[in-house]
């Protein structure tokens, strides 16, 4: 069997979306499973269309995701360069190479020629292209004389270079996910290969440089599959082995149909980028999970499973164990439907699997922890408290910030429910008693009931206040771990504040 080499190959033209990272990836774990490369191609041809920053964000978000390229840009490689920017000797040759079959031609029409038979079609109710039967009436090496070429050429007469379609032609074509199909080339027009500033197009520069790159399988998204036969006649103009093509299917919108867009993500308040990514032009943030708090391996699980199933319907799993499990076989034809809760869930998942210490040292690089100064004991038994109720690292800050601050105003429901004229009196008596307590959760615990039973009171009448006095609403884990963790001064303090504003 060939070397398996894939690439993945995206224009810089904005951020890589949610779709782009399940293409790498897809690539990436077809590679990776067969103990092949995986290559990263930028295809920077269409200078109109680029994006300033976007190929670093697409190197960086690969970075970040853990799809690390055996071959790219940044890290160079046998085949370089890996800017198709940079390839413009090879592509000419490759273009004097075809021209020297009957598989292409040159087209001198200009745009405003072009315009103007497309306006007379119009007015006859049909749509031109530039095709079979068209092209005999066009301005081009198949309709002028040997003479007539010539001297445009010698003129400096700009032109293009277009594939000439086989007429009448039926392809029958596999591809690995969607299985065979054919196709009718009287259907095709006959794309530009080279553009009149000689630089390749998308198709023809694609095509010479996965045939260069040694490239045998080519995974990508489906909007490309009705390129596909024009690529396969590329190579068989060109008398190189075609690779094997999976085009995968779109990830829709979370309700209804249609392709999940970038304007899905900021009008219902989720992330489609890997990174935030601003745009250059407009100046406008595009969110992204990593600063959104995901863990890249949460979001790759996540990415993984748009679109593929591994083995027993198993929803977490490791790089590696998807490296050992991918298969194109498996990969759903239907579109898969991204659900934004759904990425919560993971990444939920993937903090329970952190060991507190882990966590813990994620959390002191949380913005808001970088000022407060507090020991690491405390911090990691705040964390094993929180880490049930967080989907992300921060939450535990934000769900806990009762252990870093004073509460500054108490929930007005709460007090309704929680505090009555004795409750003052209350407090004040258990205040002595927690005053002469040891401050252990267990000491702590012990003292409440005892206190509690005393004063012939229910838990809820001394509890509740109590955790009022701590926290500021009726929220929290336990109240004796809370007071363990921000300890005796700290407790005895909270309970004076809330008998004084209660
Ligand atoms: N440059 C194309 C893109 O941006 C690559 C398509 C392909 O993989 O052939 O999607």
């Amino acid at each position: 069997m060939k070397k398996v080499r894939v690439r993945f190959a995206p224009s810089p033209t904005g951020a890589l979306h949610l779709g782009g990272v399940r293409t790498a990836l897809y690539d990436y774990l077809f590679a990776k499973h067969h103990g092949g490369e995986f290559v990263l191609r930028i295809e920077d041809t269409d200078t109109a269309r680029y994006v300033e920053g976007a190929e670093d964000y697409i190197m960086n978000s690969l970075e970040w995701c853990g799809i690390i390229p055996d071959e790219s840009p940044r890290v160079g490689g046998p085949y370089a360069p890996y800017r198709q920017s940079e390839r413009r000797d090879i592509y000419d040759r490759y273009k004097n190479q075809i021209l020297k079959t009957e598989h292409a031609y040159l087209a001198f029409d200009t745009p405003e020629e072009l315009d103007a038979v497309r306006k007379e079609f119009e007015a006859k109710g049909e749509v031109f292209s530039y095709n079979y039967k068209t092209r005999q009436h066009l301005k081009n090496s198949i309709s002028l004389s040997e003479q007539e070429v010539q001297k445009l050429l010698n003129a400096d007469t700009p032109y293009v270079v277009r594939f000439k379609m086989p007429v009448d032609r039926t392809l029958h074509l596999q591809d690995i996910i969607r299985g065979h199909f054919s196709v009718n080339t009287n259907t095709l027009d006959d794309k530009v290969l080279i553009k009149n500033d000689g630089m390749p197009t998308y198709h023809f520069a694609n095509v010479v440089d996965d045939f260069e790159m040694k490239i045998s399988h080519v995974i990508r998204g489906e909007e490309w599959l009705p390129s596909m036969p024009l690529h396969i006649l590329l190579y068989e103009a060109m008398n190189w082995e075609a690779p094997e093509f999976a085009h995968l299917s779109l990830i829709l919108k979370p309700e209804g149909k249609g392709k999940l867009s970038k304007r899905d993500g900021a009008k219902f308040g989720f992330p489609v980028f890997p990174m935030n990514f601003k745009d250059p032009e407009t100046g406008e943030i595009w969110k992204g999970y990593k600063e959104a708090g995901y863990f890249p391996e949460a979001f790759v699980n996540m990415t993984a499973l748009l679109g593929w199933t591994p083995a027993n319907d198993k929803e977490i799993v490791s790089m590696e164990e998807m490296i050992a499990e991918f298969d194109l076989h498996k990969v759903h034809k239907a579109g898969a439907r991204f659900d934004p809760q759904k990425a919560k869930w993971f990444n939920q998942e993937y903090l329970k699997m952190k060991s507190d210490q882990e966590i813990l040292n994620l959390l002191k690089n949380e913005d808001p922890l970088k000022n407060i100064r507090i020991a690491d004991d405390k911090l990691l038994k705040i964390v094993s408290l929180m880490k049930e109720r967080a989907s992300f690292v921060i939450d535990i800050y934000n769900e806990g910030k009762f252990f870093f601050e004073k509460p500054t105003s108490y929930d007005e429901k709460a007090v309704k429910k929680a505090w009555t004229e004795s409750t003052s009196k209350v407090l004040g008596d258990l205040s002595a008693k927690l005053e002469a307590s040891k401050f252990d959760s267990e000491s702590l615990r012990e003292v409440i009931h005892r206190f509690a039973e005393e004063h012939a009171l229910g838990l809820g009448k001394v509890m509740m206040p109590l955790r009022l006095a701590l926290v500021g609403e009726l929220k929290g884990p336990d109240v004796p771990d809370i007071m363990n963790i921000i300890g005796k001064e700290e407790t005895l303090e909270r309970i004076a504040n809330a008998i004084r504003s209660n």
